[in-house]
């Protein structure tokens, strides 16, 4: 036998997101003044009352093995947030715990999928889904939603790009990267499709606190009885309490999916970090002011992002809903030339800012848009006006 790699964890690409903002940072630590429209980080401490939770685990000794799922008393405030904040109705032995949202995303397409099943992936879609996917033996299905539907699939959409080899669809309102919210009534029309199809729907709803303006977010579980049974939602603690390092996540599931799940992290991971349960366990149960007071400060940033890039030459974007990115729409700019020749896609673009403007911003393509790049708003304002200087100095250089 020659001492060859695994094929499937060779054809995995390695996540852009993260190495854009690790270059961005490199940058910065070698003095270079580059402004990070990267990954979705909050720049936000983790609230003080979060890491007094951990430093008392730590001190209190809570530094050993917890069940393989989650503390008991964690998948409780886990329950109670669904009931409060989503009108669901959980019980522990639904929930599991994990190391992150991506890990819970893993946990949950070990557990459903069988080689050759089929995911319906709506496009635009977080670069990880495919990979997380294709690792558990499954086959990405894309189903593109175009500017003109505000980046939203429709229930005839996914209908029509049903098998008999799909198994479940991905749901992830508010969106990465496009900011955009399904209302109930599109939720309702896809749940009936869901149900029709008898397949599970993974439902990631990490965004959830960030949410401006009228809109509301809505769990597709709670639109039902049959589509509850049939949903898996997905969500962590990194956004909303800016919690990005601790890596906590969480599923609600069935019982029985729940116990799988549990199963799988019991050999991967035995437990996900006892002292990051307690802070999460802090920021589910303690004072919410600080994710208010974040999402006051992402509205401001929004807001002025969107006018300054509305205003801009050859780009544009549509007003996010929620999360915390911008979803720049660049065609235009692929038909313009710079510096003598014309800009080939969305990575080119990428390069060029970074090389010559010093400005860090996520080229789409592994998104599924190679001409839309995403700007993440999770940066301060002033470091948001420096850089859309930058952008708009390389606009005006276009021909
Ligand atoms: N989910 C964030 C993003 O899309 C963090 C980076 C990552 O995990 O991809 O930027």
């Amino acid at each position: 036998m020659a001492l060859t790699l695994s094929t499937k964890a060779q054809a995995v690409k390695p996540s852009s997101t993260l190495s854009i903002t690790a270059k961005a940072k490199e940058l910065k630590e070698k003095g270079i003044d580059v402004v990070g429209f990267g990954a979705g980080e909050p720049d936000f401490n983790t609230p003080e009352n979060i890491c007094e939770a951990a430093i008392e685990a730590i001190n209190q000794g809570f530094t050993k093995y917890t069940p393989a799922s989650g503390t008991l008393e964690l998948k409780k405030a886990v329950c109670d947030k669904f009931y409060n904040f989503n009108g669901l109705q959980y019980n522990p032995d639904q929930i599991v715990i994990s190391n992150g949202g991506k890990h819970s995303l893993t946990n949950i397409f070990q557990a459903i999928l069988n080689p050759g099943d089929e995911v319906i992936i709506p496009v635009p879609y977080w670069l990880s889904y495919p990979e997380i996917v294709k690792l558990a033996d499954g086959v990405p299905v894309f189903v593109r939603a175009e500017k003109e539907q505000d980046y939203k699939v429709t229930a005839e959409q996914i209908d029509a790009a049903c098998t008999s080899n799909t198994k479940a669809l991905i749901i992830n309102s508010p969106n990465n990267p496009s900011g955009m919210i399904y209302t109930r009534e599109e939720l309702e029309a896809i749940a009936e499709v869901v149900v029709k199809r008898d397949i599970y729907v993974v439902s990631d709803e990490i965004y959830e606190n960030l949410i401006y303006g009228d809109n509301k977010p809505v769990s597709i579980a709670s639109l039902g009885e049959e589509i509850y049974k049939r949903t898996i939602t997905c969500s962590g603690l990194a956004k909303s309490y800016s919690m990005t390092g601790w890596r906590i996540g969480y599923t609600a599931s069935s019982k029985e999916i729940a116990k799988v799940m549990g199963s799988v992290q019991s050999h991967q991971t035995s437990n996900p970090n006892s002292i990051a349960q307690k802070a999460a366990l802090e920021a589910l149960t303690g004072p919410q002011a600080s994710v208010k007071e974040m999402n006051k400060e992402f509205n401001a940033r929004r807001e002025y992002m969107y006018e300054r890039i509305s205003n801009m030459k050859y780009i544009s974007a549509l007003k996010p809903q929620g999360a915390f990115y911008l979803f720049v729409d660049i065609h235009e700019i692929l038909e313009k030339e710079y510096k003598g020749s014309t800009i080939k896609d969305a990575n080119h673009l990428a390069k060029i800012l970074i090389e010559d403007f010093n400005v860090a911003v996520i080229p789409c393509t592994d998104f599924g848009f190679s001409d839309h790049i995403r700007l993440s708003y999770a940066i301060s304002l002033e470091q948001i006006k420096k850089g859309l200087d930058r952008i708009e100095e390389f606009t005006n250089q276009l021909v």
